[in-house]
């Protein structure tokens, strides 16, 4: 331990000095990792860590499909999409065949946060609207648009007069509990009242953006019929539903390989970024054709670096490895033991207040009691730092940042999970 303090000092002192101080660490002791391998990562001092946090890495670090297509198409060419290549075509069908019949067409660009600023400059286009609906607590992104539309840290006060959130369908702690047999319109019947606000401000929607996994809002289990309700109740007052798959795309759900088909919802326009390029810098918009030509019809939208020869590469080479490994059936499989195991450590531990996720996304609610549902951020952190001793790395997160947020690369296996489980009961007992 005394010699991972020593060699991580010179590079805080560089980080603060190169960085400045504002750039928040993981961790009490900050990981110096320098190499990864499927869900495995070593630091400095060559001691392995269980990665059971990182979602970038979606086929695992450093896939060697993934590796092998960046640098082939790096000794080749890149260059941008004014160019004929095959590369992006041969992707953008690749993802369009994975889309429901209508959202056909692509556009390219570099991360999660621009590809949500082009949906939402997409929508106001097509729709004439202004008015957005997103959730409580919802995180999309940096830009100045998006940053408007991720009420995330947010006084309410704070929110944008064109921006209304919507009430977090929250089994666990909001008006509409586990079982409750109209959860579902309970809590979708807000975005009337959200429309209806937006209306009497002068706003028409342009769009409700939601994040299909609601992860900073509290990574929610959310009731059956909830985003398919709220969609529609957008279409119908004239806006769009933007599904962000920043998250839940790409088969982490298990069952779907889309977070808005888990949910039995209809996007207009899909957003992805993380995961897509399995660390390469990636993210898409897909769309129907009507919608998109709307936005390109006044403005010549251009992304230098979007769908880049290589980029595409690195999509493509994702997707083969999801499909050649059966990553998404892994996660329904070792999503569902995982969750057993930690829903299992309930009897030992009265800490746990709730474990919600399906697939390999779940969220375990740390509470100082169960009866008052009093939330235990501090615990929350020390049980990540424990973890982190052990060799496991999970985060935390949520509106009170009480949760573990446990989301690793989709070849995390059951033995994977064995040990992860294994090193949240210690850190359990140990609190
Ligand atoms: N949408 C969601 C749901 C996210 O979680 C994030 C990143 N945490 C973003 C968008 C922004 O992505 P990026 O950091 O790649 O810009």
């Amino acid at each position: 331990a005394a010699a991972g303090k020593d060699s991580a000092e010179p590079l805080l002192e560089r980080r603060r000095r190169l960085l400045g101080s504002g750039l928040e660490l993981s961790y009490e002791r900050p990981l110096h990792l320098l190499r990864g391998d499927g869900v495995w990562l070593w630091d400095a001092d060559g001691r392995r860590y269980l990665d059971a946090y990182n979602n970038v890495p979606h086929v695992g670090h450093a896939h060697p499909h993934v590796v092998e297509a960046i640098a082939r198409q790096s000794a080749l060419l890149n260059t941008n999409t004014r160019y004929l290549h095959e590369s992006v075509l041969d992707y953008a069908e690749r993802l369009c065949a994975l889309m429901p019949a209508g959202l056909d067409v692509c556009a390219f660009v570099n991360c999660g946060s621009e590809a949500n600023d082009i949906a939402w400059r997409i929508a106001k286009a097509h729709t004439h609207g202004t008015g957005a609906l997103v959730m409580e607590n919802a995180y999309h992104g940096g830009t100045e648009a998006v940053a408007a539309l991720s009420p995330y840290d947010m006084p309410a006060s704070a929110v944008a007069p064109h921006v209304r959130t919507l009430e977090a369908p929250d089994l666990y702690r909001g008006r509409f509990r586990k079982d409750h047999p109209a959860a579902a319109q309970g809590y979708a019947g807000d975005a009337g009242r959200a429309i209806a606000s937006l209306a009497a401000a002068g706003h028409k929607p342009a769009a409700a953006m939601i994040d299909t996994a609601f992860i900073s809002s509290g990574m929610l289990d959310v009731p059956k019929g909830y985003l398919r309700t709220v969609a529609e109740t957008v279409r119908a007052a004239g806006g769009l539903f933007i599904a962000d798959e920043v998250q839940y795309g790409f088969g982490r759900s298990g069952t779907h390989f889309w977070g808005f088909d888990f949910h039995g919802a209809l996007p207009d326009i899909v957003t992805m970024g993380k995961p897509v390029g399995n660390g390469h810098p990636l993210g898409v918009i897909v769309t129907r054709r009507e919608i998109l030509k709307s936005f390109t019809d006044r403005t010549d939208y251009f992304s230098t670096f979007g769908g880049n020869p290589v980029s595409a590469s690195a999509g493509l080479a994702v997707l083969d490895v999801l499909e050649r490994e059966g990553l998404q059936e892994n996660a329904r499989r070792t999503g569902a033991y995982f969750r057993q195991g930690v829903e299992a450590l309930m009897a030992r531990h009265p800490a746990i207040g709730d474990v919600r996720g399906t697939g390999l996304v779940m969220g375990v609610e740390l509470v100082r009691d169960r009866k008052t549902q009093e939330p235990a951020p501090d615990w929350t952190r020390r049980v990540a730092n424990l973890m982190r001793e052990q060799g496991v790395l999970i985060g935390t997160e949520g509106p009170r940042r009480n949760l573990l947020k446990i989301r690793p690369p989709l070849c995390f296996r059951p033995e994977h999970a064995d040990l992860a489980i294994e090193a949240l009961d210690r850190a359990l007992a140990a609190l």
